[in-house]
């Protein structure tokens, strides 16, 4: 980057061969791109390039002094500037620059038709330019529409929503605050991904893959708690047999599980290794299994399987509705005082996406966190806590683990409240006061999520 004053004999050379674009009408400042001092690529396809040219931009010099720091600095220092000079980066560069500049001057409804964004690289260059003419991150509102357009172009165009959109706009979804669109992507790399890629940088800014990893780890993570609360459902039958008496049993965990491994689903942590787990839930929907034993005495082997595995589906699909940028924002304003901060970061009413523009359960804001990890330990810590003194905790345990009363009711037994619990896992705030079954269930979700958290906190705190 360079910053020449200019003097009229420069100027006028300069403006000869130049494409001149007015941004503003009363100009008094010029930005001025000169072509990349050598070219990125030579295509053997294309031997005679496209002429690089120089590019100004007529700007007004008060507009810029208030939205870049970088240029303001400038101004300071060399009050007497009319033109500054910069390499042109390639791709996109003068393209994203000019969104910038009219989105600064005139506002984002002002942009010609032809500075539509078509491709997810542009939202990059535009948060890199963005970055080093220091418009970005204060003034990034200024261009958000321009990239709401280009995040709807992409998911309604081509091949719409596929892991490799979605790894190209997520981080761009959160450096311009697109909250809806930040969970919906995250939540599908979740889902939809096995490897341990979540960020596809198309752009020559690759400074700006550093920023992007702050996605790996909560998603990492996120994606083994979908894959716990899986394996832990499909579990359960086998567990119900393992504690039956019957000599029929041993056959039927058998039965059971080949029916699974039929299907390349069992075991789960072998089939994520080869599938994203939105298949793996998808071809669960195929199993077909009737255990041999007809007349079990135990009647451990009469359990609907079907059934359980239907569960286990629902509640993995239901598992994690993907990042959230308000509890993001909110876990790591780490300057307010300590009280103040558990108070704004605390679920109320075991809610746990108070304020938030989305709504989402308690696997977002977990994994959404970015404080410390011990403060979100003390959170879980009371609301355990609080939960126990309003003697919700007792009902909700003894459904899922150790010995049960034939007249006691689990989830698994009963498919009324099984059938009901797609939107109260996510929304556990919602369920009014006449949803009785359903509470019965959503605090069971609670413990049983209880149970992977306090993992999930223990190995932070082993790692820590
Ligand atoms: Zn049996
Ligand atoms: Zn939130």
């Amino acid at each position: 980057m360079s910053a020449d004053a200019s003097n009229s004999a420069l100027a006028t050379k300069v403006a000869s061969g130049a494409l001149q674009i007015t941004i503003a009408n009363d100009s008094d400042f010029t930005i001025q791109l000169t072509p990349p001092a050598k070219p990125l690529v030579e295509k053997a396809t294309n031997p005679q390039p496209k002429r690089a040219r120089i590019v100004q931009f007529r700007c007004s010099r008060a507009v810029l002094n208030e939205h870049s720091t970088f240029l303001s600095g400038l101004f300071r220092s060399r009050p007497d500037l009319t033109i500054v000079t910069f390499e042109n980066k390639g791709t996109g560069y003068g393209y994203a620059l000019e969104v910038w500049l009219r989105c600064l001057h005139n506002g984002a409804n002002t942009l010609p038709h032809n500075l539509k964004a078509t491709h997810t690289e542009r939202a990059w260059v535009a948060i890199g330019v963005g970055e080093q003419f220091g418009f970005a991150p204060q003034h990034i509102d200024k261009i958000k529409p321009w990239f709401l357009d280009c995040y709807n172009h992409a998911l309604n165009n081509g091949p719409g929503l596929t892991p490799m959109t979605a790894c190209c706009l997520a981080f761009p979804c959160s450096v311009f605050d697109h909250a809806e669109g930040f969970m919906k992507l995250t939540k599908y790399l979740a889902y939809h991904t096995n490897g341990n890629i979540f960020t596809h940088n198309p752009s020559t800014f690759q400074a700006l893959n550093q920023d992007a990893r702050i996605l790996d780890g909560p998603l990492t993570t996120a994606r083994a708690h979908i894959q716990s609360v899986l394996d832990k459902e499909l579990f359960f039958p086998l567990d119900k047999l393992h504690r039956a008496t019957c000599t029929c049993r041993k056959e039927t965990a058998f039965d059971y599980q080949e029916a699974l491994m039929a299907l390349e689903c069992w075991p789960v942590d072998k089939a994520v290794k080869k599938y994203p787990l939105s298949e793996i839930i998808d071809e669960l929907e195929k199993l077909e299994f009737t255990p041999k034993a007809t007349n079990c005495p135990s009647g451990a082997c009469h359990h609907d399987f079907k059934n359980s595995v239907n569960i286990a589906m629902r509640k993995a699909k239901f598992a994690f509705d993907g990042l959230c940028l308000d509890c993001m924002e909110r876990s790591q304003a780490d300057e307010l005082p300590r009280q103040e901060f558990l108070k704004q970061n605390y679920p109320y009413k075991g809610c746990w996406d108070m304020a938030c523009r989305f709504g989402h359960g308690r696997a977002s804001w977990y994994y959404s966190w970015m404080g410390s990890s011990s403060v979100r330990r003390d959170i879980l810590a009371q609301y355990r806590e609080e939960k126990v003194k309003l003697g919700i905790n007792n009902r909700g345990r003894r459904g899922r683990r150790g010995r049960r009363s034939p007249q006691e009711v689990s989830a698994h037994d009963d498919p009324t409240i099984a059938l009901d619990d797609s939107k109260v896992s996510s929304h556990e705030s919602n369920g009014g006061s006449d949803k009785e079954s359903t509470h019965i269930k959503l605090e069971e979700d609670i413990d049983d999520d209880d149970e992977f958290f306090d993992a999930e906190d223990a190995y932070l705190e082993e790692t820590d």
